[in-house]
């Protein structure tokens, strides 16, 4: 970009299985969008860290990592877990060994159908499903907190402590609250599992009452996680802004993105909204072992990931731009085989680049 031009420092981690696919179409769209528009530049950093990491290293990442990290403006992830390894290792190796030190409390996920593609709810329309998904990244029942005792194959005890400080739950609350608020509907849905979960949930929903007093404009209601799940079936379009635990929200986000049409579409932020640590943005789908090396992997996740990684970097009218592309693509018929189509991963990524060149 030209001098006085802003530049952002992206740390790029593609990791394993189809996450150097996909990356590697991320970055090609990415580079083609700057080199168009010419009012930002992106430089990137590429980290090799991951499960051959691993395997060559006994860790998933250098022990100066978090220092490197913070020399970036933000973090395209691609995808960690690997078929020989426990997926326990892979994921507190790496994505959560950045998540939790980075402070990037606040995950999220932004469910709608694209053009050109649709949801497996046949009643389903575009207008009816448009949602955020904010699930709490840093504490919660992925706490890690607990322990097992082994003593004998008839006595043997495990347990997985939820840990829900009053920090950690108002400060997912505020965020989920402003986040309702930015958007037109100003409605938020806070989910619980109160009922059954006497102490943390019972505390969860005391929060939310407390936090909701900031927000007098925002319409907000709780629902039983149970009950969300059969709502967001039956009734999507009454859904707008959702906030739920750790776990409550990885389950309902992943729900969210095949109603949408395909897990390979949908993207997440890891954000960090004091803006003291940079942030991360990765597809929500894992390594995918099963089509890795086939060239057949869905980018439109990473694509989508990196337009709300440059909208968190102020460059809104990119991400728009960036979608825009996607979604005429996709509404040519040129898609993966996960959404019916039949174009490779490279055919994907050269269309939206093409159209990308076609609108600027
Ligand atoms: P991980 O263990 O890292 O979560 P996984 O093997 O469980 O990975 P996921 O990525 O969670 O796989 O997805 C489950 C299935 O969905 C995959 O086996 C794959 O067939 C399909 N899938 C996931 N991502 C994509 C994508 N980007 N494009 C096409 N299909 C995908
Ligand atoms: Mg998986």
């Amino acid at each position: 970009a030209p001098p006085g031009r802003p530049t952002y420092k992206i740390a790029s981690i593609p990791a394993d299985g189809i996450g150097p696919e996909v990356i590697s179409a991320g970055i090609q769209v990415l580079e083609t969008l700057t080199k168009e528009l010419d009012t930002f530049g992106l430089e990137f950093g590429h980290l090799d860290w991951g499960s051959a990491y691993y395997r060559k290293n006994g860790q998933y990442l250098p022990d100066n990592a978090l220092d490197i990290l913070k020399g970036y403006n933000a973090i395209l992830f691609g995808a960690v877990g690997d078929p020989e390894i426990p997926d326990h290792i892979s994921l507190w190796g790496l994505r959560l060994a950045i998540c939790q030190p980075l402070q990037q409390y606040a995950n999220v996920r932004p469910t709608r159908i694209l053009r050109g593609t649709s949801s497996p709810l046949r009643s389903c329309s575009r207008r009816d499903l448009d949602w955020v998904i904010v699930r709490e990244n840093s504490e919660g029942e992925y706490a890690g907190h607990g322990g097992t005792s082994h003593l004998n194959e008839a006595w043997s005890v495990a347990t997985e402590v939820s840990i829900f400080t009053r920090h950690g739950v108002e400060r997912i609350m505020r965020f989920a609250f402003e986040t309702a608020r930015s958007r037109p509907r100003k409605r938020l849905t806070v989910v619980t599992k109160s009922n059954a979960q006497r102490n943390g949930m019972v505390f969860w929903d005391l929060c939310a009452s407390k936090i909701a007093a900031e927000f007098p404009d925002v319409e907000w209601d709780k629902m039983l996680v149970d009950a969300m799940t059969t709502r967001m079936v039956l009734h999507p379009e009454t859904i707008d802004t959702v906030v739920a635990t750790n776990l409550h929200a990885d389950i309902l986000s992943d729900l969210a993105a095949a109603l949408a049409g395909s897990i390979g579409i949908a993207p997440t932020s890891n954000l960090d909204p004091t803006r003291a640590n940079p942030s991360m943005f990765e597809p929500i789908h894992g390594s995918a072992f099963d089509i890795t090396g086939k060239g057949v992997a869905n980018p439109v996740g990473t694509f989508w990931s990196s337009a709300e990684m440059l909208r968190w970097l102020g460059q809104g009218e990119a991400a728009d731009l960036l979608m825009e592309s996607v979604e005429n693509v996709l509404e040519g018929g040129v898609k993966t085989l996960d959404l019916g189509g039949k174009n490779t991963t490279k055919e994907v990524t050269d269309k939206v680049c093409g159209e990308i060149e076609r609108l600027i």
